[in-house]
């Protein structure tokens, strides 16, 4: 089949980098003779018939900004099977013949039902800060998400070191060790504690306490927010009420999710986009755009449907060594 006009959505979270993905499909599938309509709001957007036509110039001057000209949402409605008729229903109506998702897991999965109850054809592009999809080593926005926290880090040093201080910083990621790991490492941190690591307060003071005694003056305590946000002060009150021992929390929130995307994150989604789009040309779905070994692939979608914590897991070592 060839397709002559193509549907795209954001779904999820936001990631920066979205929109070099979005305009990288858009100047493809024009390129090639392709109709594309942007969907606002994801799937709840689609469901409402939030359509808007691209074309070459809808897609002028967003390389550089963070988040989504098309916006995104979540949408409870789509779990059900009925609101995914009516959305396919809808898309016939407007004439889209394709679907490209630009999301995470729970995104993927609504694509899969898509698939599985229509054989409605999807392809998957994967944005998300956390670079938790299985299957790919790389999602969109990581990079930014990243230098984001970095370079808020790396004040907090100056002036942690200035007043000999310890500080809890905060950083995104509920399931996902990734951002953490890597700031971690990246930021010298003494101490990084992953989402799900139940909290050893005892270590925690050691590690400050043996710094302090060997002439460090500031500690960093890099903090993935994990299930519950804001678990950094409860972490500061255990040290203070059982160790006497101050700590300074730094909650990095939502500012990591939005900024320009970097060099990386811009490179990856052009090309991811640009794959997504041949993926459907050459008939190959469902799928999604991935990195693997370096190199951006499409792979079938069933392989990216989970979430996965692996990515970055096999630093944790690392970063210990380092942080001696
Ligand atoms: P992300 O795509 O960033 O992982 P969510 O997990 O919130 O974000 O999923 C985004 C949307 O995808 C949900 O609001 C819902 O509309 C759809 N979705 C998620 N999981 C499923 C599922 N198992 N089946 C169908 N649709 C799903």
């Amino acid at each position: 089949m060839s397709f002559t006009h193509i549907g795209l959505l954001c779904s999820g979270g936001d990631s920066p980098g979205m929109n070099c993905a979005i305009r990288a499909v858009v100047r493809t599938a024009i390129y090639n003779g392709i109709k594309v309509t942007g969907i606002k709001r994801g799937y709840a957007g689609l469901l409402r018939g939030e359509f808007m036509p691209m074309n070459l110039s809808s897609v002028g001057n967003i390389i550089q900004r963070g988040g989504t000209i098309l916006q995104t949402s979540r949408c409870p409605e789509w779990m059900k099977k009925e609101f995914r008729a009516k959305a396919v229903d809808i898309m016939k109506h407007q004439g889209i013949e394709a679907l490209i998702i630009i999301g995470g897991d729970g995104s993927f999965n609504g694509a899969k039902a898509l698939w599985d109850e229509h054989h409605f054809p999807v392809v998957g592009i994967p944005g998300t800060i956390d670079n938790d999809i299985s299957g790919t080593e790389y999602t969109i926005g990581f990079d930014t998400a990243v230098q984001t926290a970095i370079e808020a880090i790396d004040r907090i040093r100056d002036t942690a070191h200035s007043h000999a201080r310890t500080f809890l910083v905060e950083v995104m990621g509920r399931n996902s060790s990734a951002i953490a790991l890597k700031v971690g490492v990246c930021t010298g941190a003494e101490n990084i504690l992953l989402p799900h690591d139940k909290v050893n307060h005892q270590k925690l003071s050691d590690d400050i306490q043996r710094g302090m005694a060997r002439g460090k003056d500031s500690s960093i305590i890099v903090v993935a927010e994990g299930p519950t946000a804001g678990r950094s002060y409860d972490i500061q009150h255990v040290l203070k009420d059982m160790f006497h021992l101050d700590a300074h929390v730094a909650i990095l929130g939502h500012i990591q999710r939005g900024g320009s995307p970097t060099a990386n994150d811009r490179f990856i989604a052009s090309q991811m986009g640009n794959m997504a789009v041949q993926s459907l040309i050459d008939n190959k779905f469902p799928t999604v755009t991935v990195v693997r070994s370096g190199k951006v692939l499409m792979a079938p979608l069933t392989e990216c449907i989970m979430k996965a914590d692996h990515n970055f897991l096999e630093f944790q070592k690392l970063a210990e060594t380092l942080s001696i």
